[in-house]
């Protein structure tokens, strides 16, 4: 018989059942022992979590857009319709959480972002999930198809949330998913689908159990932490649904219902001007059900709102203002090699022309800019002499044409 202090004190496994028995004071613990408890300790410590989880937003509107305004410059509309968003949304939680029978309902707050692409709707997205420090994921609504189809299935935006939550179901509940390009399964006619649409309608249709709250079985593709469970159950109640897309062509949508109604109601609306240059701002769902969503997804997306096309005083101040700010980054980089860089507004100015002229707008700054400091960033950390670097607008210039860019035709 193997002596006590040959066996696990756990599960009576001898030394030679096991990988390994560690000793302790008074007994010894099985290497299998150990990976069961870590299991045990990592379920409790998911639980606990959850029930830490808050029930209301941590802050209010105003100081909600505050938050924001350190990452996501100007697109104060966007922000402050989201603050409010996301604020009730806490409240809903926490109302819900104690509603008896017969207590109003809180409707889900789901949002849509109308605006051009690179224009930071996916950054407002993404900064709104930093500031709950609640799970957040992106999907593309084009990569979608019906379930049955080639392709992602709807089920699949929600896997994905599973994975960046760890496996914690109670945080993925709560999660924030940002579905882009929303508007490109929007029905390509007026007329309801005669024939099947499989990435157009047939996706809406998916998508609305799930904007809506419901339970879904996922699959947890390749859950290492759950390889005998087929199916994880997600109750999609409490995710915050925001979605975005550029909705090419929608101004024209919005000013003929302006233009109808501005006949229909002429003695009402006679003094009322249109801003002309800002159309989106008059965006209603009405809007989106014209462009092609379907009502019952319309429906399911209640907040509505919008972002500006960045104008040269956005792009300029992009550079600079962010918490992370391109120009911020770039000056930490070399700092870490003791280098005090500077940059020069005229050399500031050029990047942003640049931007604008090839319609790349905030994403193109990066591109722009790294090409204008690749040298500087080659050559530089090996000069020890270099303690300051001055990047002026003849530098930047005469950088950019280095690069591939400025052979570029402007479209
Ligand atoms: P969209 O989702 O509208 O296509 P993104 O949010 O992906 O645009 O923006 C692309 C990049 O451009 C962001 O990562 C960010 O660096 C920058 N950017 C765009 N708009 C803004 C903004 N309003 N404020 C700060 N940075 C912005």
């Amino acid at each position: 018989m193997a002596k006590s202090a040959d066996k696990c004190s756990f599960c009576g496994r001898s030394r030679r059942e096991s990988l390994m028995l560690i000793a302790g004071l008074e007994g010894h613990i099985c290497d299998q022992c150990v990976m069961q408890a870590q299991i045990i300790l990592s379920e409790q410590m998911a639980a606990e979590k959850h029930n830490n989880l808050p029930d209301v937003s941590p802050m209010k509107p105003v100081e909600i857009k505050k938050y924001l305004d350190q990452f996501v410059i100007g697109q104060d509309e966007a922000k402050k319709v989201i603050a409010v968003a996301v604020y009730n949304h806490y409240k809903r939680l926490a109302h819900t959480k104690v509603a008896k029978s017969g207590d109003v309902e809180i409707e889900k707050s789901n949002i849509v972002v109308v605006g051009e692409t690179g224009t930071g709707k996916t950054l407002l997205a993404r900064t709104v999930a930093k500031m709950l420090n609640v799970p957040f994921c992106i999907a593309d609504a084009t990569a979608l198809t019906e379930a049955g189809y080639v392709g992602e299935d709807v089920e699949s935006i929600l896997a994905r949330l599973l994975q960046v939550a760890d496996y914690n179901v109670a945080a993925a509940e709560r999660g924030i998913i940002f579905i882009d390009e929303i508007d490109k399964i929007a029905r390509k006619s007026d007329n309801p689908s005669i024939t099947r649409d499989v990435s157009g309608e047939g996706v809406q249709q998916a998508l609305l159990k799930m904007l809506e709250g419901s339970i879904v079985n996922v699959p947890p593709q390749g859950g290492r932490k759950h390889p005998e469970q087929k199916m994880i159950q997600i109750n999609t109640q409490n995710i915050l649904f925001i979605t975005g897309g550029a909705f090419d062509g929608i101004e024209k949508k919005i000013s003929n219902r302006l233009q109808t109604n501005k006949i229909g109601y002429k003695s009402d609306r006679k003094h009322e001007s249109i801003d002309k240059d800002n159309i989106l701002q008059y965006i209603t769902p009405v809007d989106l059900k014209a462009f092609g969503l379907i009502p019952e997804l319309v429906g399911r997306l209640p907040i509505v709102t919008y972002m500006h096309t960045l104008d040269r005083h956005t792009l300029r101040r992009i550079l600079t203002e962010p918490k992370n700010s391109l120009i911020k980054q770039y000056t930490k980089l070399f700092e870490l090699d003791n280098i005090k860089v500077t940059f020069e507004e005229d050399a500031l100015a050029f990047v942003v022309d640049k931007a604008i002229e090839f319609k790349l707008g905030a994403r193109g700054l990066r591109s722009i800019l790294e090409g204008i400091m690749v040298d500087a960033m080659f050559e530089l950390p090996s000069n020890s002499s270099t303690k300051t670097f001055q990047v002026s607008a003849s530098f930047v210039e005469a950088q950019f044409r280095k690069t591939s860019m400025a052979h570029l035709k402007v479209a």
